[in-house]
């Protein structure tokens, strides 16, 4: 295949998982999706970098592939799981639910060529979001499922009753080693970053470090610095990151798998966000905006820091365009949560009355 018809390939493999990652009531929401769209309408965006893209998908949408020795991942394209072939059966690394049935058959093609069983026992969860444990349930009762306290308490919390996610039976507050058939595994909690249970999955004999919904390797976060819940704690995620051995990155997002340079380029790629949104606070003028809207100080206040969001991410896309894919895509919506951290939590430019 040439290289364009191959792209086209994954693109349209991969095109299923990506819609499925958007929530089911996302077209019901309005704005732009309320009328029917129209490919001649919709905004061009710069190509994808093909450093962005992963291995070719099989005919059932996966890829499964070798992180090191024992240690493999699978990718739809857009989620990726990982699992651990040990002599006593299959550690499981979440289990997103656009991989869904595709987990157990990337398994058994790995058993089929390895000879190791196919069986899952243990299912590790690196956090409680459905998108990347939602198929957790495929694998029946008998699974013992590992995960961080405040998961169990958030899945059981907000649990959908017609299909529940399957409960840790083994929880941790900070770190778990977990041996499974000779094989060492160390979880580890350091706090909140992207969700309040988000955790460390560090494999030391395979060189390889899990850590989902921080780093997506190749490309910029998805919306809104990807949807962190604390963005103080997703940052220093990364440099926490670091401090581990590792050579490969599973990222729990999209094609391929990661390495200490990517977490390099996303470490710069988040500090030049913070470098020019707070130059934008000291630059846009926010007098025209209050002059405008009087005394409707939500409209004067939105059209003020969507100034400052433009102006700040207009650099950083330049810079980012060919370097990770969708910079000119999803920068401006990572602009917003970074703008109101430095303004909230760092309390940059705070002035008091005098
Ligand atoms: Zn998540």
């Amino acid at each position: 295949m040439t290289p364009n018809s191959e792209l086209n390939r994954r693109s349209f493999l991969t095109r299923s998982a990506a819609i499925a990652a958007v929530p089911a009531g996302a077209t019901l929401a309005g704005g732009v999706l309320a009328g029917p769209a129209s490919a001649a309408t919709l905004p061009d965006y710069a190509p994808v970098p093909p450093s962005a893209l992963g291995p070719p998908l099989n005919a059932q949408g996966y890829f499964v592939g070798r992180v090191k020795r024992n240690l493999y991942w699978v990718t739809d394209g857009t989620y990726q799981a990982a699992f651990l072939a040990t002599r006593r059966g299959v550690v499981l690394f979440d289990a997103p639910p656009t991989i869904g049935n595709n987990l157990q058959r990337a398994i058994d093609r790995i058993a089929a060529r390895t000879g190791a069983s196919n069986e899952v026992t243990h299912i590790v969860y690196s956090h409680h979001h459905v998108d990347h444990v939602g198929a957790s349930s495929l694998f029946g009762p008998h699974v013992v499922r590992v995960g961080h306290v405040e998961t169990k308490r958030l899945l059981a919390r907000d649990n959908d009753q017609a299909r529940p996610v399957p409960l840790p039976d083994v929880t941790f507050e900070s770190h778990h080693r977990l041996h499974v058939g000779g094989e060492r595994v160390n979880l580890a909690w350091h706090g909140t970053n992207h969700s309040p249970d988000n955790i460390f999955i560090h494999f030391p004999n395979h060189d390889a470090l899990m850590l989902v919904d921080i780093l997506l390797p190749g490309w910029v976060p998805y919306n809104s610095f990807n949807v962190n819940e604390d963005v103080g704690g997703s940052i220093a995620a990364a440099d926490t990151a670091m401090t581990y051995r590792w050579k490969h990155f599973i990222g729990g997002h999209m094609g391929r798998l990661g390495t200490r340079k990517d977490m390099v380029v996303y470490q710069q790629y988040v500090s030049d966000l913070i470098e020019n949104v707070k130059k934008a606070l000291g630059a846009v003028d926010p007098t025209p905006f209050f002059a405008k809207y009087g005394s409707n100080s939500w409209a004067a206040v939105k059209a003020y820091q969507d100034a400052q969001i433009d102006y700040a991410a207009a650099p950083v896309i330049e810079k980012y365009t060919g370097v990770l894919a969708a910079a000119d895509v999803y920068t401006a919506s990572t602009v917003f949560p970074i703008l109101e951290w430095i303004r909230l939590d760092l309390g940059f430019d705070l002035q008091i009355h005098p």
